[in-house]
């Protein structure tokens, strides 16, 4: 059993030692070509998420971004639901508050809802009518900024509670994509383009 802890302690010291707001994300995140449907290159964050230095080290981004472009959350939205990972590892990090958007008819208390476009049809988000007060300042954070649909819907809902939106980040942001443009104008961080 000593040994166990000695090798665990040297182990966490290695590791708090590592440079974590500097290291290269990209070669973590996996490619599938043709997920969910043909033509699709998948950004998958599972292989991130499963490296503890890699993990700390996008956290630890994405707080140092936050701080430089003066954003001064007071809340984080995470949306469903690979927000909601990197979300409330971030809200922890911060010592704030985590609120959550949701897929439809998942939230228990009354909703304001928004329904937005897809490729191909629509979807709907909602989120508690009270889970910000009026003029607190959020900052939305999802895993990846693709045509921007999401996360400007995401957007308006804040402005429907009255809270201010102060900006949003992102661990990977699809450059060719419009993504970006489609969002209102406040900070839009990202720690890994394509
Ligand atoms: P969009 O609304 O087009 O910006 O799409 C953003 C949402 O779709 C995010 O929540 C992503 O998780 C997901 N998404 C879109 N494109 C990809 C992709 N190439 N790889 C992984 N996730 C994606």
């Amino acid at each position: 059993m000593v040994g166990c802890k000695q090798i665990f302690l040297s182990h966490q010291h290695l590791y708090l030692n590592l440079p974590r707001t500097s290291m290269d994300l990209k070669p973590l995140i996996r490619e599938i070509p043709d997920f969910p449907i043909p033509g699709i290159n998948f950004k998958d964050i599972t292989t991130l998420l499963r490296d503890p230095q890699g993990l700390t080290s996008a956290i630890d981004q994405l707080a140092e971004k936050i701080q430089a472009a003066n954003i001064n959350p007071e809340y984080i939205v995470g949306i469903e639901s690979r927000g909601f990972i990197f979300g409330a590892t971030l809200a922890y990090k911060l010592g704030l508050g985590f609120v959550l958007v949701r897929k439809p008819k998942k939230l228990p208390a009354p909703v304001y809802a928004i329904e937005y476009a897809l490729e191909y049809g629509s979807d709907r988000l909602e989120i508690h009518q009270d889970a910000l007060p009026l003029g607190s300042r959020a900052i939305i954070i999802d895993d990846l900024l693709a045509t921007g649909g999401t996360a400007a819907a995401t957007g308006e809902l804040i402005q429907k509670t009255g809270a201010i939106l102060a900006g949003f980040g992102f661990i990977i942001e699809l450059i060719d994509l419009p993504g970006r443009k489609r969002l209102p104008d406040v900070p839009i961080i990202s720690l890994v383009q394509y």
